[in-house]
This record gives structure tokens, sequence and C-alpha cells, in this order.
């Protein structure tokens, strides 16, 4: 399941520094992440990063993406080719 930020956002931009995956980017209030591109972290952390960073506990599971951890993994594999999954 893709995250999403909620309007709890302080608009810091610590998520967009650590996503693996390039989701994170400056929306026209708040931060937003690119469902297509957001893996939950999996391939490349066993946490999610945005939630680990993230000082207001803005980034949350959107429900409007549920995904199953095999899906999150062939996503991950098509943004990253050539890579093995690190976790
Ligand atoms: Fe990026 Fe991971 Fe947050 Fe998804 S959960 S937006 S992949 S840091």
């Amino acid at each position: 399941m893709a995250y999403k930020i909620t309007e709890d956002c302080v608009g810091c931009g610590s998520c967009e520094m650590v996503c693996p995956n390039k989701a994170i980017s400056e929306g026209d209030k708040i931060y937003k992440i690119d469902p297509a591109r957001c893996t939950e972290c999996v391939g490349s952390d066993s946490k999610s990063q945005c939630v680990e960073i993230c000082p207001a506990n803005a980034p949350v599971p959107d429900p409007d993406h549920k995904e199953t951890r095999e899906q999150l993994l062939a996503k991950w594999k098509k943004l990253h080719p050539g890579e093995t999954p690190k976790v």
C-alpha cells in the first residue's frame, strides 16, 4: 500500500531526501507522494523512511492504494532495474 502525506505535514522536506524511490515532491502547501513510486520502502529498507524521519507523523498508509508485498517488490524492481532488493 502506498503512503500518502496528510495535512499534518509541516513542509520541512525531510522526507523528500530520504525516500529511496524519489516518490516524494513538494506540493502546493504540503509534500506529496507519487503512489506509482512508493513501495512502503519494500526493496530498500525494513521501515518506511518517510515515517521514520517525519517530525509530524504526516505520512500514513493510503487505503486507496492497497498492494501486496509482491506487488510492491515488483514496483521496486521496475524502479531499480538491474539492482537486487536489500530487504
Ligand atoms: Fe518513499 Fe518509503 Fe515513504 Fe514510500 S514509504 S514515500 S518509498 S520513503
